[in-house]
């Protein structure tokens, strides 16, 4: 047989074609399977406060309608429950929101001049009531001040979702924040002792609606390091994580002081 060299490329290029074919066909398939699994997911997160809340109010309810005189602490005990709940579902709501508007490339970042330490005492000082209810230290090192030019509301959301995972994630154990900075950039340290992040887990982490293998009992989204890391990224900075599992995990943000280059554009997001 005489096979022209034509042949043998159209034969080629056939095969690479249809490499290409099942590529695609099966990158579609994974991204349903992590979309039919985080629709399930959300239903479950969004369902435990509703079930809770349904409970508290018909308990409150047949309080109130049973005649004998009102207990205002055990009254007052539900109320409580009913809000806490309520800001749960605010909080997965505002999730998200978020993440259809930095999928939609609808983020506007307002600038203002900040110094990271003061903004990190503070939020630490905000986490510090749930952190001992919880036993655990939070230490914070601050060195010197470092400034720049960031959206405060959007780096109060990227710190908060940092500590709100170390406490939650981090076995009990003592929680570190540092914040450093050189001329030109800042860089802010979220170290746990917990249970860690195994190394085929640690890029997927960041994407919409990941989470680790190790943390499945957990509950929770999938949304709060892909949304942190968008809105790093829109400040023109990168995030990224150390960690060995078992023994822990340190979140690293870094930061340009002057803040993003003007015009640039948010990174595009993943392609689910
Ligand atoms: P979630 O709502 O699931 O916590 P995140 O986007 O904040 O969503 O985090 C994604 C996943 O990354 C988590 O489900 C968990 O598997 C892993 N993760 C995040 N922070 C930590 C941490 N400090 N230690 C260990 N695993 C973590």
């Amino acid at each position: 047989f005489l096979v022209t060299r034509a042949q043998v490329n159209a034969r080629a290029s056939a095969e690479r074609a249809s490499a290409e074919q099942r590529r695609l066909a099966s990158e579609a398939r994974a991204a349903v399977r992590v979309r039919d699994e985080f629709l399930s997911v959300a239903a479950h997160e969004l369902r435990t406060p509703l079930t809770s809340l349904k409970l508290q109010l018909q308990l409150l309810f047949r309080q109130l309608h049973q005649g004998e005189p009102v207990d205002t602490v055990r009254l007052e005990r539900g109320v409580e429950t009913c809000e806490r709940q309520t800001t749960r579902l605010t909080k997965l709501v505002d999730s998200l929101l978020d993440v259809s508007r930095l999928s939609s490339g609808k983020l506007e970042l307002q600038l203002e001049s900040l110094e990271l330490g003061e903004l990190v005492r503070e939020l630490v000082h905000r986490f510090e009531a749930e952190a001992q209810t919880m036993n655990v230290r939070l230490d914070v090192d601050t060195p010197e001040p470092v400034t720049g030019r960031w959206d405060r509301l959007r780096l109060e959301q990227v710190i908060t979702n940092l500590l709100s995972n170390a406490l939650k994630y981090g076995h009990g154990a003592p929680v570190e924040v540092r914040v450093l900075g050189d001329e030109a950039e800042a860089r802010l340290e979220v170290r746990d002792r917990g249970i860690g992040i195994a190394p085929e887990d640690a890029a997927r982490v960041f994407d919409r609606f990941e989470r680790a293998v190790s943390s499945r009992h957990y509950g929770g989204l999938g949304l709060g390091l892909f949304i942190t890391r968008q809105l790093v990224e829109a400040h023109g900075g990168r995030i990224f994580l150390e960690s060995h599992p078992g023994q822990g995990t340190t979140f690293i943000v870094v930061l340009p002081r002057a803040g993003p280059v003007p015009g640039t554009p948010l990174p595009p997001p993943p392609p689910t």
